[in-house]
């Protein structure tokens, strides 16, 4: 049974120029996810990728359509869900007078969790940042910080939403590693990217979405083999005389 089922999900918003009318920011998405997947939503903002995420996660309510994670209806009972899930958010402010074990003992209390939070630096490769304030992490440091925090509670199921934008090269392979050792664990992950290169390396199945619905889904060497262009034919070589010698099997100057 897949960890995350979706059927029809929607979202409708007022239109910006028009508020008494509405738009659907997401138009009836439908998607399961297995355990153990790395799962891409690809596509151009405004796509409706953060809201279809945001309905996943509780945090934003369905206006049609069912999902479940783990057996749970986000529908009926998100407050349930939200103990099977990890959620890291696009921007993340911290009080900034608390250290990073203090902050990761402060959310697993709030989780009722029991994990220790040198554990959790360690798995971000961030344990020698232990004292350091969260304003004096870099970039790429910020990124694994917010992901420790999604894992108090060892989820099931790991949201990220663009999580590599603005990291520089190095970083971005970093958090790569990161998801992949999560994974390895079991974890389920949904990812949003714009990065073509990480939906390739990264995703074992990707979701294309434009204009609230999911137009193309499958492994990326599926959607390649699908979707991508011919390759331009090979550049023409040899001469006029090697086609009379294919033609009549004798050369011209014989
Ligand atoms: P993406 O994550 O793919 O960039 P979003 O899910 O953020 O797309 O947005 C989908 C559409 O819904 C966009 O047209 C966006 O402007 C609109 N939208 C998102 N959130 C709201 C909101 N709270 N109120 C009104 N419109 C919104």
């Amino acid at each position: 049974m897949p960890i995350i089922e979706v059927t029809d999900l929607q979202k409708q918003y007022p239109l910006p120029e028009n508020k008494s009318e509405k738009f659907y920011a997401v138009n009836g998405v439908s998607l399961a996810i297995a355990q153990g997947e790395i799962f891409g939503i690809l596509g151009p903002n405004g796509a409706g990728k953060t809201t279809t995420l945001e309905m996943l996660e509780g945090l934003n309510d369905i206006d049609g359509g069912v999902a479940t994670i783990d057996g749970i209806s986000v529908n009926e009972n998100p407050y349930k869900v939200k103990q099977v899930i990890g959620v890291q958010l696009q921007a993340n402010e911290y009080f900034d007078n608390i250290n990073l074990e203090e902050l990761l003992s402060l959310f697993a209390a709030l989780y009722n969790s029991t994990i220790d939070p040198m554990t959790l630096l360690a798995k971000v490769q961030l344990e020698e940042k232990a004292r350091a304030k969260p304003a004096s992490l870099s970039g790429g440091q910020k990124q694994r910080f917010s992901i420790a925090c999604a894992l108090v509670n060892d989820p099931k199921v790991l949201f990220l939403d663009e999580p590599t934008t603005g990291l520089d090269p190095q970083a971005k392979r970093n958090l790569w590693e990161l998801v992949q050792d999560l994974n390895a664990s079991g974890m389920a992950i949904v990812l949003t990217t714009h990065n073509m290169e990480e939906a390739e390396q990264l995703c074992n199945r990707i979701a294309i979405m434009d204009h609230g619905k999911i137009i193309a889904e499958g492994t990326p060497q599926e959607l390649i083999l699908e979707h991508a262009p011919e390759p331009p034919e090979a550049p023409l070589h040899g001469d006029l005389e090697d086609v009379f010698l294919v033609l009549t099997g004798h050369g011209l100057r014989e």
